[in-house]
């Protein structure tokens, strides 16, 4: 009998163990959002991934919509080139990122090319995502040349984060890099002025790179406060910035990134020159290549990861599980440089994320 009865209760609690384990499965990603928005209960690494691997489904939970591939700025590196001068219509944005919505997107970042270069499409998009959809964050990454304040003030509701590029302090450098305008200090600056002024949180990103690698950056950054500082290894990627020197220089588009390639130790003597900035986030191209969800201008998923490039089939045609099963995302990279974070805007004062919970920085 009493046999019997231990019999009874290893079964009851493996039945009890598994129904945890599938509801945990099929629900846990709900339980993660609300932790991770207060931060008072950081999910696990298991709960995290519930969030992203939802059975067999992918959960695109942050998007990168390159909308444009058109900019005003050569930058030697670029490697998201003026291939095509497409964007598409209002209504097919609108629907792209409603199906990206209801298939688990909570984050959207547009950025290009220039984003700032259709202030009126961007104005829209920004307005749908986050009075429409209601998404939790809406960023936008930008070279800064073109963002006005009178574009901000019209907007800044719809916007939590805008990122602007910074490689150098140095005019001369910013010249050389091809993005240099002369006043790139000025209005990062203004920009960051805006942002405060607006209560939109402001982000800088720094492509690491031969021109730069020894440069000093930290004193600049620190008075400009940005939230979060990413500063990325520069990356070569196949058909964007791999062409021959005589090439790019004949075609506008072409680059040849290989000039601007730095080792890993000098890449991390520059991390290692920075890393006591607040908000400095390192990232380096082995992190990078793949860990980004890329929507293109014909809303396609690119995979930059490769050797080749991936475009998948557009979430147009095929929907949003059907493209993504067709590229590699690196779901675990995106975790590991802290792909959820704190993304959504605060109050005006946590312009510096030093109040943010630890837990939530890279
Ligand atoms: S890297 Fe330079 S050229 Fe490429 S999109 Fe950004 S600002 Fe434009």
């Amino acid at each position: 009998m009493a046999v019997l009865f231990k019999f009874d209760t290893a079964v009851l609690a493996l039945v009890a163990w598994l129904s945890i384990r599938w509801l945990k499965a099929r629900y846990g990603h709900v339980a993660a959002v609300g932790d991770d928005r207060t931060g008072t209960n950081r999910p696990t690494a298991s709960s995290d991934e519930d969030e992203i691997i939802h059975g067999a489904e992918k959960i695109p939970v942050s998007v990168n919509y390159h909308f444009t591939r058109k900019c005003n700025k050569q930058c030697g590196f670029c490697f998201h080139t003026e291939k095509s001068s497409y964007v598409a219509s209002a209504r097919y944005m609108k629907e792209a990122m409603r199906m990206l919505k209801d298939a688990g997107m909570r984050k959207i970042n547009f950025a290009g090319g220039e984003p700032f270069l259709y202030p009126e499409q961007l104005a829209m998009l920004c307005e749908f995502c986050k009075a429409d959809l209601g998404l939790e964050s809406v960023s936008i990454i930008t070279n800064g040349t073109k963002v006005t304040e009178h574009w901000l003030q019209d907007n800044h509701k719809y916007v939590d984060i805008l990122g602007v590029s910074c490689d150098s302090f140095d005019e001369d450098t910013n010249v050389a890099i091809g993005r240099g305008t002369g006043n790139n200090v000025a209005q990062l600056f203004k920009i960051r002025d805006w942002c405060a002024k607006y209560n939109i949180k402001f982000k800088l990103n720094t492509v690491v790179c031969s021109l730069n690698w020894h440069q000093d950056m930290a004193q600049m950054v620190t008075e400009l406060k940005p939230f979060r500082w990413k500063c990325f290894q520069v990356l070569l990627v196949e058909s964007e910035n791999t062409a021959r020197e005589l090439y790019a220089q004949q075609h506008r588009r072409l680059r040849n990134g290989r000039k601007f390639l730095i080792t890993d130790e000098q890449y991390q003597a520059f991390c290692s020159r920075h890393d006591h900035v607040p908000g400095f986030i390192a990232e380096s191209n082995e992190v990078m290549a793949s860990s980004y969800l890329i929507l293109d201008e014909y809303f396609c998923f690119l995979d930059k990861g490769g050797p080749q490039v991936k475009q998948s089939p557009s979430i147009m045609r095929v929907g949003v599980q059907k493209a993504l099963a067709s590229i590699n995302w690196d779901r675990k990279a995106f975790q590991r440089r802290g792909g959820i974070y704190d993304w959504s805007k605060g109050p005006a004062s946590t312009l510096c994320d030093s109040e943010l919970p630890p837990e939530l920085e890279f």
